[in-house]
């Protein structure tokens, strides 16, 4: 049967106030959840030893052990767990991470969690650089925010976990009878990232093919300082089983850094030359991809921003870490099935990880499905 005007809009306009009762019955629960978050948080902190299995060199330095620092924020019975890995090589220390999470302080505790792109906006402002402390912040703010949701962290980014890419398995520079040692370690993992930029490159390469053909992944670290250096070793890199070359150059060689890739047969990616989304566009020019790492980036929420702009560039991205425990690497890897290449490996480098989180099978990252990072263990 017909319906006239009248009838249809009468109709109609009933939908319309169930469906606006509907809404405010969600806004109104929304409103409670929010509601029931009161009080300040309370921001604890710990700083844990973390020990390496091998002396950790890169074509910069040599350590034997991290000392990260473990933010706990929590609230209503709820707690999110932030870590901080300071870099020296963006002027990060100890002390500076400390001051910086001190100096953060008064923000983490009074904001609404429920506004925490601004709180995240707050955090990146209280200094420059120290990024390591602010991502342990950022990430204990989102972690809490997906448990009070009750969603693991990677629901509450609309990902799905089983497209995350295989991720590498990393190994530092040392000498040829410990390098080999170390390739047969990482037999479970079937792509190997290696350390470079040092006299002996062509040691280390000989050393790894003669125990394995596995794909390799190169990672220079600003240590080639010459062009025609970087592209003779870039080339005979690609007639060695080598997929990709990670920050040939130092980041202050831009132009020659633009001059090897023209010429590259290798995808170039860049690391030490990007932190943050803004630093991206110019980099287009002399780079095929970059290397986001939680830590650099100051938070997942940044490390977010990095991946949407990459891609808008038509950049390729790889998720990259420091030397961390279980916590920090499974934050990271709920990042994963948005990135080309994850080399999510700090926590298996280290002898006494404080956390279990996710787990690698066949080079395959499996995330936890706990609410939040999904992690198990505390400090
Ligand atoms: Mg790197």
């Amino acid at each position: 049967m017909l319906m006239s005007r009248k009838e249809f809009f009468e109709k109609s306009g009933k939908a319309v106030l169930a469906a606006g009762a509907l809404g405010a019955g969600f806004a109104g629960m929304g409103a409670s959840g929010c509601a029931s978050s009161i009080g300040p948080f309370k921001l604890t902190y710990k700083t844990i030893r973390l020990h390496l299995k091998h002396a950790w060199t890169l074509s910069r330095n040599t350590s034997t052990y991290k000392d990260n620092v473990f933010v706990r924020l929590e609230k209503d019975g709820i707690f999110g767990l932030g870590e901080a890995a300071h870099n020296i090589r963006y002027n990060e220390t100890l002390e500076s991470t400390i001051q910086t999470i001190e100096l953060a302080r008064p923000i983490v505790e009074n904001c609404d969690p429920w506004t925490f792109v601004h709180v995240g906006e707050a955090i990146q402002n209280v200094c420059q650089g120290q990024t390591a402390a602010k991502a342990a912040l950022d990430m204990a703010l989102m972690e809490w925010i997906a448990k009070k949701l009750g969603l693991p962290f990677y629901r509450f980014l609309g990902v799905d976990p089983k497209k995350a890419p295989r991720t590498t398995y990393s190994i530092g520079i040392d000498t040829p009878e410990v390098i080999k040692q170390k390739v047969r370690e990482a037999e479970p993992y079937p792509l190997l990232k290696v350390k470079m930029g040092g006299p002996n490159d062509e040691e280390i390469l000989e050393a790894i093919r003669s125990v394995t053909d596995k794909p390799l992944r190169v990672d220079a670290n600003e240590g080639w300082k010459d062009k025609e250096l970087a592209i003779r070793k870039i080339e005979w890199l690609a007639k060695n089983g080598v997929e990709i070359v990670e920050q040939p150059m130092p980041s202050s060689m831009l132009e020659e850094t633009a001059w090897v890739r023209e010429r590259s047969p290798l995808p170039i990616i860049a690391d030490e030359s990007v932190k943050s989304a803004r630093d991206i566009p110019v980099l287009a020019q002399a780079f095929d991809g970059i290397n986001i790492k939680v830590d650099k980036a100051g938070g997942l929420q940044e490390a977010l921003r990095m991946i949407w702009m990459a891609r808008s560039l038509n950049m390729k991205i790889m998720l990259g870490c420091m030397i961390s425990s279980s916590l920090s690497i499974t934050a990271a890897a709920h990042l994963s099935p948005l990135v080309d290449y994850p080399d999510l490996d700090g926590n298996l480098l280290i002898t006494n990880d404080p956390f279990q989180g996710v787990r690698v099978r066949d080079g395959w990252l499996i995330l936890p499905d706990g609410p939040g990072f999904g992690v198990k263990g505390t400090f």
